[in-house]
């Protein structure tokens, strides 16, 4: 496995140098480790290298990781998610990145003892794999929520389509920025937008050029249960 510190260095680098890049220097940008592929040891590695946002996306890695590790730091549940299985995750985590429907949204407000940080998830390229409401669906989705107390829309969040066209991939994370600003625009009280969650180990870099508040990165930061080999063959 590789050193968790060295990867942090490198990665904080190369953000900075996006940031600049984009005259953002003064943003702040949160690193998300994602631990979904790895042990609660190597999570535990992430947080003493001092790592305070964890990203998860299963109920039950959420759950292994919170019954040994106690720990002061935020975790965000990154997964789609179950309208069932939102009990066993709801009161646990800070932030929700993948609310996509109304159903999700009523049962979060059945089930929260607090108001709960969500990112609504766009899935901008419209591909069929991907979760996710559709550009054209985001505002008339956010109005609906006006009324709900425990679902707090900070932001969008989105995953970029599998392609090796960076033109394609920046232009994803341009239209999310585009749509998060149309919402915070509206000065709506239940949903600030203020937030971007995009960009992961492969296209971090733009995802911060194009203004990312939160990125999500598992294998350049903490590697795979699958191994580093993965990574070098890519
Ligand atoms: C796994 C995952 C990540 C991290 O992916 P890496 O390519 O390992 O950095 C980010 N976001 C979501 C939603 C994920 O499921």
């Amino acid at each position: 496995m590789t050193n968790i510190l060295t990867n942090l260095q490198e990665l904080n680098n190369l953000i900075q140098v996006a940031k600049k890049r984009a005259q953002r220097e003064t943003d702040d940008v949160q690193i998300i480790a994602v631990t979904k592929e790895v042990s609660v040891e190597r999570t535990q590695e992430a947080i003493d290298t001092g790592l305070q946002h964890l990203g998860e996306n299963r109920p039950e890695g959420l759950q292994r990781k919170l019954a040994s590790i106690q720990a002061d730091v935020h975790w965000h549940y990154i997964g789609s998610l179950q309208t069932r299985k939102v009990k066993q995750v709801i009161n646990s985590v800070d932030y929700l990145h993948s609310l996509d429907r109304m159903s999700l949204a009523e049962e979060i407000e059945k089930r929260a003892e607090q108001p709960v940080k969500c990112f609504v998830q766009v899935n901008v390229s419209g591909e069929e794999s991907k979760h996710g409401l559709t550009i054209e669906e985001v505002l008339p989705f956010i109005e609906s929520l006006k009324a709900f107390t425990k679902v707090q829309i900070v932001g969008l969040m989105t995953m970029a389509p599998n392609t090796d066209d960076t033109e394609v991939i920046r232009s994803v994370f341009k239209q999310l920025k585009q749509c998060q600003q149309q919402i915070a625009e509206q000065r709506f009280g239940h949903a600030p937008c203020t937030e971007l969650s995009m960009g992961m180990s492969n296209d971090f870099e733009i995802a911060v050029e194009e203004g990312a508040t939160f990125v999500r990165v598992g294998t350049a930061l903490v590697g795979n249960e699958r191994g580093e080999q993965d990574e070098h063959e890519k």
